[in-house]
């Protein structure tokens, strides 16, 4: 479903993605780890062109995204994204977040927009909530509204960005049941976490990002159990 070849990226002088080959198939639920500064939000919104590599291909669905003629909108349909921090946007009530999308791109009408949304709140408990701002929910609520926003474009592959890492500890697991559930039913998805015990039981596969490069991935029991590069090594010993 994605394809990466040779991905590099710099800011200025700031060498960030260092060669980044891989792919990830349909259904595949991918958890990258890493330090801090690894490069790993980098790589991930270069899936979705957020960021521009500065060289390299990257292919969706056999269509070279990096191709300048690439209508990256479309592309960008296909990829949920979420966010550390949410990005809802807070002077619109939660219905219109999830809607507005859908509406503008228009993928849907309105009353199809709305009644998807109803169904996704529904589906997670907030139905009550579709007319209040973002600023009245807790954390774990805005987050599992940014997913089933995202959802609501009915995305072949999520790409989330430490979705649990700004959470108060008690909200953690409202999110990461949310995540697990999508994964259940297949949807196609990578993850950067420090949710090491999520990462083992959801992930398919487990890549640890270092220096911009992925200098080790594995199953999540041979990752955890056996790892080999000394700085994954290092790393587990610090964060399990
Ligand atoms: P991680 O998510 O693994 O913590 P990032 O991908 O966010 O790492 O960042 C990797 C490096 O790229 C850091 O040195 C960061 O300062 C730099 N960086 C990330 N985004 C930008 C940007 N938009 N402009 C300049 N430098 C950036
Ligand atoms: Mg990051």
């Amino acid at each position: 479903m994605i394809e990466v070849k040779e991905l590099h990226k710099s800011f200025g002088t700031n060498d960030v993605l260092n060669g980044i080959t891989e792919r990830i198939e349909q259904g595949e639920k991918i958890a990258i780890i890493g330090p801090s500064g690894s490069g790993k939000s980098t790589f991930l919104r270069c899936l979705n062109l957020l960021e521009r590599p500065t060289s390299g291909e990257i292919w969706v669905d056999g269509e070279n995204i990096t191709d300048p003629k690439c209508n990256i909108d479309k592309v960008r349909q296909k990829m949920g994204m979420v966010f550390q921090h949410f990005n809802l946007f807070p002077h619109l009530t939660i219905l219109d977040n999830i809607t507005l999308a859908p509406i503008q791109l228009k993928l849907m009408s309105k009353e199809e927009a709305q009644n998807k949304a109803y169904e996704l709140l529904e589906r997670i408990g907030l139905r009550d909530k579709a007319d209040t701002y973002p600023a009245m929910l807790s954390g774990g609520q805005k987050q599992r509204i940014a997913i089933i926003r995202a959802l609501a474009m009915n995305p072949e592959v999520m790409l989330f960005d430490e979705p649990t890492s700004a959470l108060d500890p008690e909200m953690v697991g409202e999110v990461l049941d949310l995540i697990k559930e999508l994964a259940d039913e297949g949807m196609t998805m990578v993850i950067v976490t420090h949710e090491m015990g999520f990462a083992k039981e959801v992930a398919t596969r487990v890549m640890f990002v270092d220096e911009g490069v992925i200098k080790e991935q594995n199953t999540p029991n041979e990752f955890f159990e056996s790892p080999q590069n000394p700085r994954l090594k290092e790393f587990l010993s610090k964060v399990l």
